[in-house]
This record gives structure tokens, C-alpha cells and sequence, in this order.
């Protein structure tokens, strides 16, 4: 039989965690390549965090999927063919393709990567999205200056991992929170992070900021916040005057009932949040990395640089077939995943 299109659609909208059966695999034939446009054979698939939230209807800064489309995401392909005089086949491309083995597109919107700067892959990972995420949110919105102290969980996610070794390289006193002790001695030895806390260990927001009092004994001048939850909790005492707060995501509670409307459970933070925002002189910004693009070339430019030279590492969560994507979804919302989260797809 030829070979068939596979693409997984959301088949229902999750209850909290999301279920296998909230996912359908799907084939069909190989779509021709339209007037135009490319046909793109996709092989690799990024799975990020911010697809839990196109799972739901709430309100968001992008719509949602519709019951029986293809999950979104950003992907690595080569051209197959071509009606578009800006793309040849054997092009290596990067575009929104979604959770597909081919993808027949217009061309706009889409990016040709060089092979020859890093491995094709890195172009959804430490070389694009993620890594755009911590560059912008650490240097822009976080403004590190030598010698402060730099607090990131997820730490050795995707984000997390650039955003510690950003800091480092720009003098700050690194801590990272991470989930299990392997991976906060891989952001020690190999991120080169000067601490990380495991926070399974922490039972509470209390025994998380006794942890963090003990890694920051001069206090937390920048939290770029992933995670939210009992980790907030423990860095809001330890901010200090003039603290920069990137707030980028807050995955401990995207599974919960009700979010983005009441905002999951734990206790009432916002008036102690909003006093020590007002006492401290804090500066707290939300970002969607989507606004920030025009910084595409400077920090493509800047961690390639560290990528050749060594200052910068990456680590990789590969899983094969897409038909295996929405378990390696499902597990990486609860830290299944130790790096970026991949699919191999061809
Ligand atoms: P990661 O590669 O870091 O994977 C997610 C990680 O989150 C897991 O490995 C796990 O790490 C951690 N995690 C899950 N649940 C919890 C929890 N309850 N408490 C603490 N940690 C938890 O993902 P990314 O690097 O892709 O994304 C990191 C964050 O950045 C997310 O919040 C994401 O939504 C956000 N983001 C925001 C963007 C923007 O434009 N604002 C763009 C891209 C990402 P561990 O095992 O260490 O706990």
C-alpha cells in the first residue's frame, strides 16, 4: 500500500489531565502539493506546554482546536515538492505544520533552516521557540546584572535550561528547581547552574522557601516563572527590592479544572503578592513570545554563538512515531520529559 498521512486530531476536550482517548490518530492519503505551495514531509514534531491550553475553550490569547481538527505545533520538515518559486524540494523548513507526517501549505509563515549551524531539530527547540521564550523573557524582561541571583524551575526543560545558562553567562548566581534529583544534578554538572532544588522534596510553599532562603542567601533579584504553584510561593518572600518577575508560565496548573477563569487551587496569594509587588517595587510582565519575533535575528545570532562555542547545552526528549505523541504529551505536562520534548516523525 502507498505510503498514508497520519495526523492526530483532538477528539475531545480534557477534564483536568488529558486522556489518551482525548486524541484520535487519523490516516489519509498523501495530499498533493498545492498551486502555489510546498508539500512538506515533516520530521520532527515539537510538544510544548501552551497545546494543553488550545485543548480548552477558555478564553486565551489564541483560539482554541476545534473538536476533530490537528493538535497545532511547530515542526521540522523537508520539501517534497514545490509549486513555490522560494522553496525547492530537499529544502529543510520550519512551520506550524501540527501534529502530522505531511503538511500542504501556501509557504507563508514559513522558515528555511541551515543544517549547517546545528542539528535540524534545534530550529523547534534551543534554536527557536523555547529558546527565543528565555532569551527575550531573561534579557529583556528579566534585565540580569552581574552578580544578582536568578531563580527557574523547569530547569532543565526546554526554557528552563537556556534561561539558567543565559544567566550564567551574563554573571548571575543561578538556581534552578527541578523535579527529582537527576535532573538537579544534571542542572548542576552539565547546565552548570549553582544549585537546584528538587521540588518533590518541598512538601509546601513554606518548605519551598526555606529551600530556596538556603540557595539565595542574598535574596532573589529574578524569578522567570514557569511553574507557579508551591514554588511562587516559596520565592515571593525572598524577592528584593527592584526584582524583575518574567512571567512566562505556570504549568503546575494548566490540568486544573477552570483555568484561565478561576485559576486552579492553594491558597488566596493575591494579597500577599500584591503587597510584596508594592513594598519591593517589583516588576512583574507577562509575555507571549509571539510578540517578540523581531528579536529572532539577534538572538539566533547570539546562542548559536554559545551553542559552537560550548557555553551553551541542550538536552533532548526524543520519542518515535506520531502515533506516540499525545502519551509523550500527556507525560511531559507531569515531567515525563527531561529536555525538549520531541517527536521523531520520519
Ligand atoms: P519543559 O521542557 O520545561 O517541560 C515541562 C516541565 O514542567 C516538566 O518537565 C516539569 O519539569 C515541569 N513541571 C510540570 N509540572 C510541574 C509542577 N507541578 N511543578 C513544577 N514543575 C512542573 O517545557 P518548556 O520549556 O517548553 O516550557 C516551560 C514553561 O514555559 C511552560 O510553563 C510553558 O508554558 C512556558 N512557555 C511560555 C511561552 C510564552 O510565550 N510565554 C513560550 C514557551 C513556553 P520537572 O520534572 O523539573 O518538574
Amino acid at each position: 500500500m502507498a505510503e498514508q498521512m497520519k495526523r492526530i486530531v483532538l477528539a475531545a476536550r480534557p477534564q483536568g489531565e488529558p486522556k489518551l482517548t482525548d486524541f484520535r490518530l487519523e490516516t489519509s492519503d498523501i495530499p498533493d502539493v498545492p498551486a502555489g505551495g510546498i508539500l512538506v514531509k515533516v520530521l520532527w514534531q515539537s510538544l510544548d506546554p501552551y497545546m494543553r491550553g488550545r485543548m480548552d475553550e477558555s478564553k486565551s490569547y489564541a483560539a482554541a482546536v476545534p473538536i476533530g481538527g490537528t493538535m497545532e505545533g511547530g515542526c521540522v520538515g523537508e520539501v517534497v515538492a514545490s509549486d513555490n518559486p522560494k522553496f525547492a524540494p530537499g529544502d529543510v523548513v520550519e512551520g506550524r505544520f501540527g501534529w502530522c507526517t505531511h503538511a500542504a501549505v501556501d509557504g507563508a509563515g514559513i522558515r528555511k533552516i541551515d543544517p549547517s549551524i546545528a542539528p535540524i531539530q534545534t530550529a523547534i527547540g534551543v534554536l527557536g521557540m523555547p529558546g527565543i521564550t528565555a532569551y527575550v523573557g531573561l534579557l529583556d524582561h528579566g534585565r540580569p546584572k552581574d552578580g544578582e541571583t536568578l531563580v527557574v524551575a523547569a530547569a532543565t526543560g526546554a526554557v528552563g535550561s537556556l534561561v539558567g545558562q543565559l544567566g550564567k553567562i551574563k554573571g548571575m548566581r543561578v538556581v534552578g528547581v527541578a523535579g527529582g534529583p537527576e535532573k538537579c544534578a544534571f542542572a548542576v554538572d552539565e547546565l552548570g547552574f549553582d544549585a537546584c532544588i528538587d521540588h518533590y522534596a518541598a512538601a509546601d510553599g513554606d518548605a519551598m522557601r526555606e529551600a530556596l532562603a538556603a540557595e539565595c542567601p542574598d535574596g532573589i533579584d529574578v524569578y522567570f516563572e514557569n511553574v507557579a504553584g508551591k514554588t511562587l510561593q516559596g520565592v515571593i518572600p525572598l524577592m528584593n527590592v527592584w526584582g524583575r518577575i518574567p512571567v512566562c508560565g505556570m504549568i503546575s496548573q494548566y490540568n486544573m479544572s477552570g483555568f484561565g477563569m478561576a485559576g486552579g487551587d492553594g491558597p488566596d496569594m493575591l494579597p500577599k503578592l500584591w503587597r510584596t509587588i508594592l513594598v519591593q517595587r517589583l516588576s512583574v510582565r507577562g509575555f507571549i513570545i509571539t510578540d517578540h519575533y523581531d528579536r529572532f535575528p539577534a538572538f539566533l545570532d547570539e546562542v548559536s554563538g554559545y551553542i559552537r562555542d560550548g557555553r551553551v547545552k541542550y538536552r533532548e526528549s526524543i520519542t518515535e512515531g506520531i502515533e506516540n505523541a499525545p502519551q509523550a504529551f500527556i507525560d511531559m505536562l507531569k515531567g515525563g520529559n527531561f529536555g525538549k520534548t520531541l517527536i521523531k516523525t520520519a
